[in-house]
């Protein structure tokens, strides 16, 4: 049996995969198990931030695998405390909690908004609002957050206690009038829901009324954050100052790693068997998050804004492509042709893209040259235009 045979027989089909197996790569370029290469232009899902077997990265990875692997969390590990103290110096934020992907940061962040609202308002105060269209993970609970209907039918009963709504100040409001709540829980850039960014009129809004009535912000940064989108995340392009922030996905540059920021008003919330996590703040894993993390400075997000205008520019006005949407590297176009089908005839043709909802995505390496990336949007320019 071939692996896609395999593949069909022995692992739950809960994916609907490109039929392409992929066998290494370097940098931006993914080879599948005939050599044939291809380039990469949304680094798993973000994941990959500088590229396939970055040689900084591997560095700091195998360092840390020759000392130990793993200790437990009864034990201090240097590298997790580095990491945190890294993320709090640079967000402002106060206090980390690490998990291993972006659903557990974001469960993390629930329970601190529930204990939060509970000491400060009681304990019928535990409404979460979130956005329509939004994704926050795969759990119940999470699922529960997730503003997309189409993925909660066939699970309910969900977690209670969240209400999803329109990011728009007036909707926003009405839904503040008609229940108790606890925090807001918003991406800057709905990546899942087809890579459409907040606006500036609502993050204000936001910001307003969770100052006045003492409503968290909880910023899931789980795609949008670690550089994604031109600044270390997200928030800090609309002037945010979330309570909470989550992110996983990027941070690791491959390796799995959730964490989940605390400020100021819920620093210390949390008291030793609140939350735990058995893999959390693995060493390797927090390891290659301090190579990334040290190298997305300034110059370096200077240069990923650089390439995002580069990319909009090829890409606006272009034949057969609507529209283009999104912050930094990570971008969003809204193609005449199915954007499923667009993705299908560039891999054919030597190129990954993502897609989000009906929109073509592109999330590639923070670091991928402007060769390959001008080569790779070059590809979907013709496979837009083609008939
Ligand atoms: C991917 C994603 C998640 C879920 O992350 P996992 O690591 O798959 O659990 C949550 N929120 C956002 C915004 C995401 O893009």
């Amino acid at each position: 049996m071939n692996i896609f045979e395999l593949d069909d027989l022995y692992v739950a089909h809960t994916y609907s995969r490109f039929p392409l197996s992929i066998k290494k790569g370097h940098g931006s370029v993914v080879l599948d198990e005939n050599g044939k290469e291809y380039i990469d232009l949304g680094s798993g899902i973000a994941v990959n931030s500088f590229g396939i077997c970055d040689e900084e990265w591997i560095k700091a990875v195998s360092a840390q695998l020759t000392m130990v692997q793993h200790t437990s969390n009864l034990y201090y590990s240097e590298p997790c405390i580095k990491l945190a103290e890294a993320l709090c110096i640079r967000t402002g934020m106060k206090m980390v909690f690490f998990s291993n992907s972006g659903a557990e940061a974001n469960e993390c962040a629930i329970k601190a908004a529930r204990k939060y609202a509970e000491d400060k308002k009681g304990a019928d105060c535990f409404t979460i609002i979130t956005l329509n269209n939004s994704f926050h993970g795969r759990t119940l609970t999470t699922l529960a957050a997730t503003g997309q209907e189409a993925f909660h039918k066939d699970f309910l009963p969900l977690t209670p206690g969240f209400v999803h709504c329109e990011p728009e100040p007036e909707a926003l409001l009405k839904t503040i009038f008609e229940h108790k709540v606890a925090a807001i829980m918003f991406e800057v850039v709905r990546g899942e829901g087809g890579v459409v960014p907040m606006s500036r009129e609502f993050a204000d809004t936001i910001a307003e009324v969770a100052k006045n009535e003492d409503i968290l912000l909880i910023a899931d940064e789980v795609q949008t954050g670690n550089g994604r989108c031109g600044k270390l995340y997200g928030y800090m392009k609309y002037g945010l100052t979330p309570d909470i922030v989550t992110t996983a996905k990027g941070l690791g540059g491959g390796l799995p790693l959730g964490v989940t920021m605390l400020g100021e008003k819920v620093e210390n919330v949390f008291s030793p068997g609140m939350n735990g996590s058995t893999f959390g703040g693995n060493p390797v894993c927090c390891a290659g998050a301090l190579s990334i993390l040290g190298r997305i400075n300034d110059d370096f997000l200077a240069e990923v804004e650089k390439k995002s205008e580069f990319v909009f520019k090829m890409l606006e006005g272009a034949e057969g492509v609507e529209n283009v949407t999104g912050l930094g590297l990570m971008i969003g176009i809204k193609t005449k042709k199915p954007a499923k089908q667009v993705a299908q005839e560039c891999m054919e043709k030597g190129v990954l893209v993502l897609t989000a909802k009906d929109k073509v995505r592109l999330l590639p390496a923070l670091n991928i040259p402007y060769e390959l990336l001008e080569k790779g949007v070059n590809v979907i320019k013709n496979v837009c235009l083609a008939e």
